[in-house]
């Protein structure tokens, strides 16, 4: 069985079209193939492509998906460069070692742009993407608290914690379970809507591994005060003497605060911060498949986690679940930091942020709706109705905008707030303001027929808006 559902199992074969055949017309059709068991014979490869190409037209437009942070558009360059290195295994230091070079200035420059006391010492890899990275940096908490703790854990069956908010991305739920760490999360209240300072030291003892600050959250786009929470964890430690370090998840953030929040102070200037994670295929503008982890020093990753591979007949250290991984990806990130450094980022990223405070602006002013972020952190907002709007609710905005083809998620908020349902707009490199006027029109024009509903009209509430990130 796979994974994901599978409605009705539809055991016609694949229709083959006489004309995909290669000389003889009807040879690729006298036997067509199953769709869910591997065929008994080979098909000329110009038919496969073609139906597999066929049945991909039905997927979304990527573009026009305003539910995913992940990179959808990538310069014709950076294409190229990744179908040069598609070969590469990640893991085969020793055969591809320009690759691992490559890997090892991407973690420098970012070491650097996140303000680690000594680039040169910071340590830190690519991964497949911030799950991972999170994954591993979990981890690293839990080796160095279950070190400092040997003689409770595991023998007296001390159970380990990690401190977040409850708007966390589901990675670190993950973390938990796969772990065995317990998730203590800060609920949402009122118009706080991410991690409070007070509230998560409140919630830290002599189990806690860490604190998991978010860089900005996926629910609406804003940043945690992770100087804040900084600040209160100093204050827990002097009054009890608990040192518990910050994990900074920056999936999105750690690539957009850089570049147009210089004075926020979020990254590795704050010593209780210990790591830090990115997407590389989020805000650092690469295709799917490639994320970050950094240790703001060697100390902070405890070294029996870092297994070493051969390299040029000595040794390299690697920290990864995975063993084989694309270095295609890596080597796309690395184009991008030498294509834009940071000015050219700056653009990128500004651009994105005009677009979704622009945007955020124009669905503010309407008196349907009321926005809960601006876009000034993120470049994503998130709003709902309007509180005398009975007629229709995001839910069906989220349907209706389907039918233009635009995905626009819309979900309930988690405790204390499930009385709250949002839409969420993320505003990335390639929408541009020209697509976000035809967004806004889309919308407006929606609004006459919305409005005239007799209530909300959405049955299937996850039907209508997809799966959100
Ligand atoms: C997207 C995201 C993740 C997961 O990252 P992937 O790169 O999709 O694995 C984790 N945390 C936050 C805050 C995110 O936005």
């Amino acid at each position: 069985m796979p994974l994901h559902d599978v409605p009705r199992r539809d055991e016609r074969p694949l229709s083959v079209n006489p004309f995909l055949g290669p000389a003889n017309p009807l040879g690729d059709m006298t036997e067509a193939p199953p769709k869910h068991r591997l065929p008994d014979a080979p098909m000329a490869p110009a038919t496969a492509y073609q139906l597999v190409h066929d049945e991909l037209m039905l997927d979304g437009n990527a573009r026009l998906n305003l539910a995913t942070f992940v990179t959808t558009w990538m310069e014709p360059e950076a294409g190229l460069l990744m179908a040069e290195c598609r070969d590469k295994n990640m893991i085969d230091k020793d055969e591809y070692p320009r690759t691992a070079e490559l890997e090892r200035r991407c973690v420098s420059m970012l070491a650097d742009l996140w303000h680690a006391p000594d680039p040169s010492v910071a340590v830190g890899c690519s991964t497949t993407g911030s799950s991972e990275a999170c994954m591993l940096a979990g981890m690293a908490l839990k080796r160095r608290w279950a070190r400092r703790n040997g003689d409770r854990y595991p023998s007296r069956d001390a159970r380990p914690n990690l401190v977040m908010g409850v708007n966390v991305q589901v990675c670190w739920e993950k973390f938990c379970t796969f772990w065995e760490v317990e998730a203590r999360q800060v609920p949402m209240e009122g118009d706080r809507f991410h991690l409070d300072a007070r509230a998560a030291a409140a919630m830290c003892d002599e189990n806690t591994i860490g604190v998991v600050g978010v860089m900005g959250s996926t629910f609406d786009g804003s940043y945690e005060p992770v100087a804040d929470l900084c600040a209160a964890l100093d204050g827990l430690q002097e009054r009890t003497g608990l040192d518990v370090p910050v994990h900074v998840d920056g999936a999105s953030g750690a690539m957009i605060a850089p570049f147009l929040d210089d004075d926020l102070v979020w990254d590795f200037r704050l010593p209780r911060v210990t790591s830090i994670n990115t997407s590389g295929h989020k805000y650092g503008l690469v295709y799917p498949g490639v994320g970050w982890a950094l240790w703001r020093d060697a100390d902070a990753l405890p070294e029996e986690l870092v297994f070493r591979v051969n390299y040029l007949g000595g040794d390299m250290p690697t920290f990864a679940l995975n063993f084989s991984r694309p270095g295609a990806q890596v080597v796309a990130q690395y184009y991008t930091f030498l294509r834009l450094g940071r000015d050219g980022y700056r653009a990128v990223q500004q651009a994105a942020r005009d677009v979704a405070r622009g945007l955020a602006g124009r669905i503010g002013e309407t008196d349907d709706f009321r926005l809960l972020t601006r876009g000034d952190e993120l470049p994503v907002f998130a709003f709902t109705t309007a509180p005398g709007v009975t007629a229709f609710d995001v839910f069906d905005v989220s349907r209706r905008m389907r039918e233009n083809g635009w995905l626009v998620p819309a979900y309930t908020f988690p405790a204390n707030r499930q009385d709250l349902s949002v839409l969420r707009v993320v505003c990335r490199n390639g929408f541009s303001e020209d697509l976000a006027d035809l967004f806004a029109e889309d919308l407006t024009r929606l609004l006459p027929d919305l409005r005239r509903q007799p209530r909300p009209l959405t049955e299937d509430r996850n039907a209508a808006t997809g799966f959100h990130h």
